[in-house]
């Protein structure tokens, strides 16, 4: 950090002021509003904590004309929310591109055979030609529904992941979906996430949670013997095995997972979601409102948790343990404290290679804040964080991780994350593929924090090793030491200067 400043807090706004002062006035003025340093505040609470504010617009239209990584209603309904859900088939519907593109881009481990009772990395398109542009595509979606039902013959349902064309041309999925269903006796959900509504793949989230609350909660007589220590465990995608690790603890502390949104989710586990006693919320922006809807209808309470490091684990767990009483809060610090010793080797080991590093981190969902204090237990510092479709309420919730001078960047544009990693050069930035290279030619280590760089899990006390030995590869590659031209060390250390520019 330059010395000219006193803090971070008046280094992370001029930075800020650098990079807005290059738009044009009224894009200045639109993204200042999306830009912050996070400053500190009372809590109003009864233990009067410190806790951070870190205020900017967010869910808000990008400003056209500048690099943004969002994603479009359809990859949130059938990238985040259905696409998990291993023994259905989704359909892509609409012209081919949209389902080939983004086809098994995130890493929702499953079990189950491919192709016979799951169907997860598969990729299923209705291929609209001109011709269904034209005439309407619904004749062409009852075949593709038909053929599914012939060829996959354990597949458990079908859901119809509507892209842009299917709004526009106005065809009626859920007159299809109501046939077909009585047809095949099975379950068909039209879902009405055509890319073009809302801002980001927020809305897909939304409309992907409310195609459940209709065309799939109620609709049977769900077989299912409930017990009292039934668990739904929601918005985990089981990204490198994450919700397998997070069901391990919960399991340990004595509850019963019946069932996992959507990482290795059947339909049935839906279906029956209803039933259980608690709601544990993984990703609170993608399953806030299913969540919400089931307490309002069936009275079933959810919690946030937080699985990422030690001492979140630790606190969640306590948390999870107080709803179900004495007998498994007991169970659960005998829990904690076996693996402490586990923990302290972790940390040992990591500590000393990581302690004082400074990361950067520019992620989806709840991770911009979730991650934060996994990189603290291991001594590493968060000096800028921010949310690709957060809302309001993330960014609140964020208060709570963050420390004050804390960088805050809501829909970050490519420019400005270039701008901000070249000024605060930090150790570490964890953000998505398209934010990989560019920060690696920067001379800067990277972690890719959406598929976790093809490794993870990352959740739970297994998740802890993972986690720290990525981290400290990254940022401790003997690679970083080669990053300067041999040539001009050799002509830096021999005092000559360079021909090469
Ligand atoms: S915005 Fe529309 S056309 Fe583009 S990927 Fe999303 S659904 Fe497909």
């Amino acid at each position: 950090m330059s010395l000219k400043y006193d803090n971070d807090s008046d280094f992370h706004a001029k930075l800020i002021a650098d990079v807005l002062s290059q738009y044009p006035g009224k894009a200045a003025k639109r993204r200042s509003k999306h830009l912050s340093v996070a400053t500190s505040e009372k809590d109003a609470g009864e233990d009067a904590n410190t806790i951070s504010e870190c205020e900017v617009k967010s869910n808000i239209k990008s400003v056209p004309g500048v690099m943004t990584i969002r994603g479009c209603a359809y990859a949130g309904s059938k990238g985040v929310v259905w696409g998990p859900i291993k023994d259905m088939v989704h359909i892509s519907h609409g012209p081919v591109g949209c389902g080939q593109y983004s086809w098994s881009q995130r890493r929702n481990y499953y079990v189950g055979l491919t192709g016979i009772d799951t169907f997860v990395t598969m990729q299923f398109t209705s291929d609209f030609q001109e011709k269904d542009i034209v005439f309407g595509g619904d004749k062409k979606l009852e075949k593709v529904i038909d053929e599914i039902a012939e060829l996959f013959p354990l597949s458990n349902g079908v859901s119809l992941q509507s892209e842009c064309p299917i709004g526009l041309i106005g065809d009626d999925i859920e007159a299809v979906a109501r046939k077909k269903a009585k047809e095949h006796t099975t379950t068909v959900v039209p879902v009405r996430c055509e890319g073009f509504r809302g801002v980001s793949q927020s809305l897909g989230h939304h409309i992907a949670n409310d195609a459940i609350r209709d065309w799939v909660f109620d609709k049977k007589d769900v077989k299912f013997e409930p017990g009292p220590y039934d668990v739904n465990v929601i918005g985990d995608y089981n990204i490198g095995g994450d919700a397998w690790a997070s069901r391990i603890l919960l399991e340990e502390i004595g509850l019963r997972v019946v069932g996992n949104w959507s990482g290795d989710a059947t339909l049935a586990e839906v279906e029956r979601a209803p039933r259980a006693t608690l709601n544990l919320i993984h990703c609170y922006r993608s399953m806030n409102y299913i969540s919400r809807h089931m307490e309002e209808k069936y009275g079933i309470p959810w919690m946030e948790y937080n699985f990422f490091g030690p001492s979140q684990i630790a606190a969640s767990l306590r948390d999870i343990a107080k709803h179900f009483g004495p007998e498994i809060e007991d169970k659960t610090e005998k829990v904690i404290a076996r693996y402490q010793p586990f923990v302290s080797a972790v940390v040992d080991k990591y500590w000393p290679r990581l302690s004082g590093k400074r990361v950067m981190l520019y992620i989806g969902g709840l991770r911009p804040r979730h991650v934060i204090t996994a990189y603290e237990d291991l001594g590493m510092e968060i000096v800028g964080t921010g949310y690709e479709f957060g809302h309001g309420d993330d960014y609140q919730r964020t208060g709570h991780y963050v420390n004050e001078g804390t960088l805050i960047y809501d829909d970050v544009t490519s420019y400005e994350l270039e701008k901000f990693i070249e000024g605060i050069r930090p150790d570490l930035v964890g953000s998505g593929i398209k934010e990989k290279y560019p920060v690696q030619k920067m001379g800067i280590p990277f972690r890719q924090m959406h598929s976790w760089d093809y490794s993870g899990p990352y959740h739970g006390y297994d998740g802890l090793s993972i986690f720290a030995r990525d981290m400290d590869m990254a940022i401790n590659n003997p690679v970083w030491g080669l990053y300067d031209a041999p040539w001009k060390n050799d002509r830096a250390s021999a005092g000559g200067s360079s021909m090469r520019t």
